[in-house]
């Protein structure tokens, strides 16, 4: 998307004509020509495209997941089960208490003004220079959005049965595992998803692809093998499609808890200072823009890519924006099929309550504000966000998430592997 400086082209042509013959043939500068395989490609290699699909696959088990529901709860024993299988044994959770708005007192979450379907948010979409959510500018062809709230909109009956309880405010919880870093274990980078969705349907975009990629970003470093420098923590935030309220709870809880050694002298940090929070929402559909009639092609376009963003008027807008490049350049190192774009306008997710206390990103299939808010996304929160409903070619864009977090985490927390 970017043009390269003609003063980096220029440099890059005079280096060819003056570099040895060894350099022109492409071969590595002789620093790292040595036989010692990268730790973090080596770690990289570890996801595993089936492994991926059959988590997400586990997470529909629950069907939407709605918050304040048996089969939130369930999804939550579930996945933190799942964290202890992969070695992640110290799991721990947090409580909060939710009372929905008054707007939610259907006990079916966000309403669509037109009801069942695809209803708008309300009259005219907003037009113009920033105004979409984030701040980024739509352009082009525009689909309507919506949440469905009618349970008959979904086709089949044993879905419709499992997401049939509905929500009742009082007591959430929330789940995350923590790796804990060799020298410095007082700091950490929070890698992040939430766990519940809505629609009516299996909410296997929204967000069990998000919930994935941080479970097997748990599940590679928890191999027995595998250290890092610094800690990392994988959470899985409850109550996103509420308006991020598991999120807030965390850091209304251990915002002034960070860096704290606890007890005295013990070397543990139970809320090691935040050094970045990196959250996964809805990581496989990029099918490209609305056609002139409102439908999607059905296929993942080839140029689909994995989006990146900071939120240029947050507090920590020039470290979150650091945290963002180093995973776009992790991206072009270990992601497999699939580029990364870095842009500014970072919305509607878990990491915005971070956003002012420490850098914070979101990672997604497309940007939140100007294209899955302008109906890039069919399947958003609706009946059709359903397991069945993705190809390999979806599935692939959320591996290529995963890739670039943990390429770019791995990095930043100093991994490697013991011998
Ligand atoms: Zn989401």
């Amino acid at each position: 998307m970017r043009a390269l400086p003609s003063t980096v082209i220029a440099f890059a042509l005079t280096a060819t004509i003056v570099a040895p013959a060894s350099a022109q043939r492409g071969t590595a500068p002789a620093a790292s020509a040595d036989s010692t395989p990268d730790p973090i490609k080596i770690a990289v290699s570890r996801l595993d495209l089936e492994k991926y699909k059959a988590t997400i696959k586990g997470l529909t088990q629950f069907g939407d997941r709605r918050q304040g529901t048996k089969r939130n709860r369930d999804a939550v024993d579930w996945i933190e089960a799942q964290l202890k299988s992969y070695g992640c044994t110290n799991t721990e959770r947090i409580t909060y208490d939710y009372q929905p708005t008054p707007r939610d007192t259907t006990g079916r979450g966000r309403v669509g003004r037109a009801g069942g379907g695809r209803g708008g948010r309300g009259g005219a979409p907003r037009t113009g220079p920033g105004s979409a959510q984030g701040g980024g500018t739509p352009r082009g062809i525009r689909a309507r959005t919506g949440v469905n709230n009618d349970s008959l909109a979904q086709p089949d009956a044993r879905i419709r049965a499992l997401d049939s309880e509905p929500t009742t405010p009082g007591e959430r919880q929330e789940v995350y595992c923590t790796k804990v870093g060799t020298t410095h274990p007082d700091e950490m980078y929070i890698v992040g998803g939430h766990m519940d969705g809505i629609g009516w349907g299996e909410a296997a975009n929204d967000d069990g692809s998000g919930t994935a990629v941080v479970m097997e970003l748990a599940r590679v470093f928890s191999s027995p093998d595998v250290q890092t420098e610094r800690s990392i923590r994988f959470i899985l935030w409850n109550n996103e499609e509420t308006g991020t309220n598991g999120s807030r709870a965390y850091v209304a809880q251990r915002q002034a808890l960070q860096g704290k050694e606890e007890p005295a002298g013990s070397g543990k940090y139970p809320e090691p200072k935040w050094l970045g929070m990196i959250q996964h929402d809805m990581m496989m559909f990029d099918h490209g823009m609305p056609h002139a009639d409102g439908t999607l092609s059905k296929e993942q376009r080839p140029e689909a890519d994995v989006n990146i963003e900071f939120q240029v008027t947050s507090k920590f807008a020039a470290d979150a924006q650091k945290l963002a490049w180093a995973l776009a350049t992790a991206n072009d190192r270990y992601a497999t099929d699939y580029p990364a774009s870095v842009g500014q306008h970072m919305t509607n997710t878990d990491s915005g309550p971070f956003q002012d206390v420490a850098p914070a990103i979101s990672v997604r299939e497309n940007d939140r504000g100007t294209q899955i808010g302008n109906g890039w996304d069919p399947n958003w929160h609706q009946p059709t966000d359903l397991y069945s409903t993705y190809s390999d070619n979806d599935f692939r864009l959320g591996m290529n998430a995963a890739q670039t977090t943990l390429g770019g985490i791995a990095k930043l927390a100093g991994l490697t592997l013991k011998k």
